[in-house]
């Protein structure tokens, strides 16, 4: 890997941050709070929340073996994808590159920092291989974004590929990993002290059932962390999410009960889309959701639409020509869509 100081953008690399009323405070017991200009009534939502979040990060980081340093919690997923940009990518000169069909949020975010976007065509089972990824990169290549399980095709990426992209690229290769709770495959997350190169994304949103209170979280060496903790707003993360995280950790056994739910159900569906006669393919899933492939996409959304059931229409995304993508949903919701399918006619 080069050196983060030579991935990192100059201003950013010598960027002094913002210094709150609250970084500065550390430490000392204290319970006269005159510093931030905050109002002493209306409790408890009167006061800034802790812009590092230690509660939250100490709590996450006993649940994933992970040392608070290592944690960068954020306004979303796509928060870390977006300061990654900024940190790293200078605008016009830098690019990144990415399998292709994935996430929509690497592009966008591409895009908006004026960051060009080399996408690498997965092959006929959505896999990659490292070497087509590492062909695509030069020397302005700053960031790899990888998937798995992948958004939207629903498998999981071949691990040893992985490994060897993480062995051979030496810029940043960005996993994330928005979906791997209901994968079998482990969490690259053990890996991150063998590469210093790698940083994993996970969210609040899928498994965790939260994606209204936005969270979420990288995780990378402590200098990364640093660097994406140095340029954040300073409390990206506010109170009330930060105390629902920390009620959600508290009831983790209830989020593998959802899981172990969620995927016999993923089984079940797809047992049973195999012989629904719009269907002509099922992809195989290792997520809440997986990829069919019909007679007509665009005439069936419309239809499910009319039966007041939505779904994500792929038809027009790389490799996923005429493929809906069906989000696993309680055993009722399930059941209205595969009646209604049942009544469609071809
Ligand atoms: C849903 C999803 C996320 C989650 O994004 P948040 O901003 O945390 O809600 C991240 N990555 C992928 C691939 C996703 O599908």
């Amino acid at each position: 890997m080069k050196t983060l100081q030579a991935l990192t953008r100059p201003n950013i690399w010598r960027l002094q941050p913002y210094s709150s009323a609250r970084d500065e405070y550390k430490g000392q017991a204290a319970s006269v709070f005159l510093d931030a200009n905050e109002n002493p009534y209306n409790t408890p939502n009167n006061r800034y929340p802790d812009p590092l979040q230690w509660e939250l990060k100490k709590n996450l980081g006993r649940l994933k073996h992970i040392e608070p340093e290592h944690i960068f919690l954020g306004n979303g997923s796509d928060e870390a994808i977006d300061l990654l940009f900024r940190a790293f990518c200078e605008p016009r000169e830098d690019n990144v590159v990415a399998i292709d069909p994935t996430y929509g949020m690497y592009q966008v975010c591409a895009d908006i920092n004026e960051v060009e976007y080399r996408k690498v065509l997965l092959d006929d089972r959505f896999q990659f291989s490292a070497e087509s990824l590492l062909r695509a990169a030069d020397e302005h290549t700053k960031l790899i974004f990888l998937c798995s399980p992948n958004n939207p095709t629903g498998n999981d990426l071949d691990a040893d590929e992985i490994d060897r992209l993480l062995r051979r690229f030496d810029g940043l290769v960005v996993l994330d990993e928005a979906y791997n709770d209901f994968s079998d495959a482990p969490s690259f997350l053990s890996r991150l002290d063998a590469y210093p190169n790698l940083i994993v994304l996970q969210t609040f949103s899928k498994a965790w059932g939260c994606a209204a209170i936005r969270l979420g979280m990288a995780f990378a060496s402590a200098d990364i962390i640093g660097i994406l903790t140095k340029i954040k707003y300073p409390y990206n993360v506010n109170q009330l999410t930060q105390n629902q995280a920390l009620e959600m950790l508290h009831r983790y056994y209830e989020i593998e009960r959802w899981v172990d739910m969620l995927k016999k159900e993923r089984g079940r569906l797809e047992q049973v889309f195999a012989t629904l006669p719009c269907v002509t393919k099922v992809f195989p899933s290792d997520a809440n959701f997986f990829l069919v492939r019909v007679t007509d996409a665009v005439r069936i959304y419309n239809y499910l639409v009319g039966e007041g059931i939505i779904v994500r229409n792929r038809h027009t995304v790389s490799l996923c020509g005429n493929c809906l993508r069906i989000t696993v949903g309680t055993r009722m919701e399930n059941d209205a869509l595969v009646t209604a399918l049942q009544k469609y006619k071809i």
